[in-house]
């Protein structure tokens, strides 16, 4: 089996020493393991996006030295990159779970959303659709898309059952689909939610591992269960421990006080002290050596020295 690993950023914000410590885990794991590295722009969540966003990471790996086999630059054979020039291909995928039965058109506005959040809260439950829509009458619910009324496509999720993620740095992470409830796979603009599509654009890549900051670890459960509509095999999940600024908070591509990599390339840091300091920001190869070459890193990294902890 080829290892392939993707970076999927999502082009809303610049690109900090988080994000490229991701890209750079993910470049040097496939380099190990003589897999490819992937580059695809998540620019699904169109209200958020960036200009010129892509190009700021293009450029900071470039300065940095982390290579890519295909990419939104560059093309290869699942071409495009994009994921908003892929909408036809999750088209497909959607109207396959509409036919299974799997998934159901959902006409509730924010408001009603919103009502049944507030209940929730005052019973004290966690906040989940009820699932009134997955119960319309079939004709009704086809005279209400006839009509043009805007609706959400929901995924169905069963409830009482465990779901666990096997990660490779964190262990086994149980999670229960009573607190998921029916997700939203589609929004009413049509676009599909990361959730949907970052599992399909995986499973068509051929993806092998998903090496992704942590704070994605509450969003594998979903995923899962989408792999499991598919009857598609999950690739082996690793959740990075986050990066945390002198407050120990996280850093945000769209906090102001995160400093760009392009700063760091302007400040006149070395490209190859930068990656080392970034290879030993939650990794560390064992031994006293501290200063590594980009060769020595690829040879030496690996999940299993990965810590748990914030670095
Ligand atoms: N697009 C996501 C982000 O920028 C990455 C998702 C993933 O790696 O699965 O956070």
């Amino acid at each position: 089996m080829t290892v392939r690993v993707r970076f999927a950023p999502s082009p809303t914000g610049h690109l900090h020493i988080g994000s490229v410590r991701t890209a750079l885990f993910n470049f040097l794991f496939a380099r190990h393991h003589g897999g490819q590295f992937i580059l695809r722009l998540e620019d699904t969540d169109t209200n958020r996006n960036v200009e010129g966003a892509d190009i700021q990471f293009l450029d900071g790996f470039r300065w940095l030295g982390i290579k890519w086999d295909e990419g939104f630059d560059v093309g290869g054979p699942y071409t495009p990159y994009r994921c908003m020039e892929r909408l036809d291909i999750y088209r497909q995928y959607i109207d396959r779970l509409l036919r299974e039965g799997k998934a159901y058109p959902c006409f509730c506005t924010d408001d009603d959303l919103a009502a049944e959040r507030n209940q929730a809260e005052r019973e004290g439950r966690i906040p989940r659709y009820s699932g009134r829509c997955r119960h319309l009458p079939e004709a009704l619910r086809e005279s209400r898309m006839a009509s043009g009324e805007p609706y959400s496509i929901r995924f169905i999720v069963e409830p009482g059952r465990e779901l666990v993620v096997h990660d490779l740095i964190r262990g086994d992470v149980s999670f229960q689909s009573d607190d998921i409830g029916d997700f939203v796979i589609v929004k009413s603009n049509g676009i599909p939610t990361y959730n949907f599509q970052v599992v399909i654009d995986d499973i068509e890549m051929h993806i092998t591992h998903v090496i992704r900051a942590e704070e994605h670890l509450s969003n594998t459960p979903r995923q899962l269960l989408v792999y499991e509509a598919f009857g598609a095999t999950p690739p082996a999940f690793a959740h990075l421990p986050i990066v945390l600024d002198e407050q120990r908070k996280k850093l945000s591509k769209r906090d102001p006080n995160v400093l760009p990599i392009a700063t760091y390339q302007s400040l006149g840091y070395l490209p190859e002290a930068f990656i080392n300091f970034l290879a030993l920001l939650g990794w560390s190869p064992g031994g006293e050596q501290e200063l590594f070459t980009v060769d020595e890193l690829c040879r030496l990294f690996d999940l299993d020295r990965v810590g748990k902890s914030g670095a």
